[in-house]
């Protein structure tokens, strides 16, 4: 039996094989230490029974590693010049089928549905392409993918912001997003010298367990987002004026968004980041009443 795909001997062949040459453009560091590897895995919590989404395989280094423990792997990659790569390296695993396409573009949800059975419990386990982290997460998290977990490597400055508490200069959309659908904690920190190519950023691997419902009911979920994204339009500014900047409405809007921070019992002066998600939910429930 070969050795595993992510040791640095095998990584290399592989690579020497087919002369490929790794792209910046498309975050292209992988993987060469089988343990990291594993712990990534053991933190997705998955079964013999489970199925595993990867988002961007590579050479197939973690993508191996999911094989051997659960019952269907699907892997999205973007590089046409891995797949033949790809085939080779996990030809050992037939239960992994690899999906040619921009995850950002794909219908996600309909993959699942004609890979996956419909009680199947799935798992996303991805060492993500750091130029397009958030897009990924959000895009999970708003397509409503049926995930149980979600255990995700991506640059330690994005974890810092996903795990921000309020009042904290990390503290921002990103994190309520992020909060309203799951819980979320940094369950590995990762040194660089375990990719190759190295980063230059350190790593961590987060995981987000999808919460059964929102932890909070809004009225309406889309406006309960522009609130909170309007609320950090300018950082230094007070909510009051944030808001103010970014809703339409005549000229007494000034006023009637005062009124409504007085009725949801949130002082005007305060700066989005000290508002915690509930403050939010409040705002923006009295905001939808008068504005919609
Ligand atoms: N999983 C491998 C590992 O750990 O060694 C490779 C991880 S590497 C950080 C990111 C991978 O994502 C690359 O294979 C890259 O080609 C792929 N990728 C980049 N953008 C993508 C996209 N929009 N959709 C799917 N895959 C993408």
């Amino acid at each position: 039996m070969d050795k595993d795909i992510a040791t640095p001997v095998r990584t290399k062949a592989v690579l020497d094989k087919y002369g490929f040459t790794f792209k910046k453009s498309l975050g292209q560091n992988f993987l060469i230490d089988t343990n990291i590897l594993r712990k990534i895995v053991k933190n997705a919590e998955l079964t013999e029974m489970s199925g595993a989404v990867e988002i961007g395989p590579g050479i197939g280094a973690l993508t191996e590693q999911l094989a051997k423990v659960c019952k269907k792997v699907i892997a999205f990659e973007i590089d046409h010049r891995l797949i033949p790569v790809l085939k080779d390296t996990l030809s050992p695993y037939p239960h992994v089928s690899i999906i040619h396409q921009d995850f950002l573009k794909a219908n996600v949800n309909q993959v699942l549905r004609d890979y996956f059975s419909d009680d199947q419990e799935i798992s996303i386990v991805a060492n993500l392409p750091y130029y397009i982290t958030t897009p990924i997460i959000m895009k999970c998290l708003e397509d409503k993918l049926p995930f149980k977990n979600m255990v995700v490597m991506m640059q330690k400055e994005v974890g810092d912001r996903i795990v921000a508490k309020p009042g904290t200069k990390n503290y921002g959309s990103l994190t309520l997003a992020i909060q309203y659908f799951t819980t979320a904690e940094i369950v590995l920190h990762v040194p660089k010298t375990v990719f190759i190519p190295q980063p230059n950023v350190d790593s961590v691997v987060v995981r987000l367990r999808k919460r059964e419902k929102p932890i909070v009911e809004v009225k309406d979920e889309s406006f309960f987002f522009k609130v909170i994204k309007s609320s950090f339009g300018q950082r230094r500014k007070t909510i009051l004026n944030n808001l103010t900047n970014s809703f339409e409405q005549g000229k007494e809007k000034k006023e009637l968004i005062l009124a409504c921070l007085n009725l949801a019992e949130i002082d005007p002066k305060r700066r989005g980041e000290t508002l915690t998600i509930e403050e939010f939910a409040k705002l923006s429930d009295v905001l939808y009443d008068n504005f919609k």
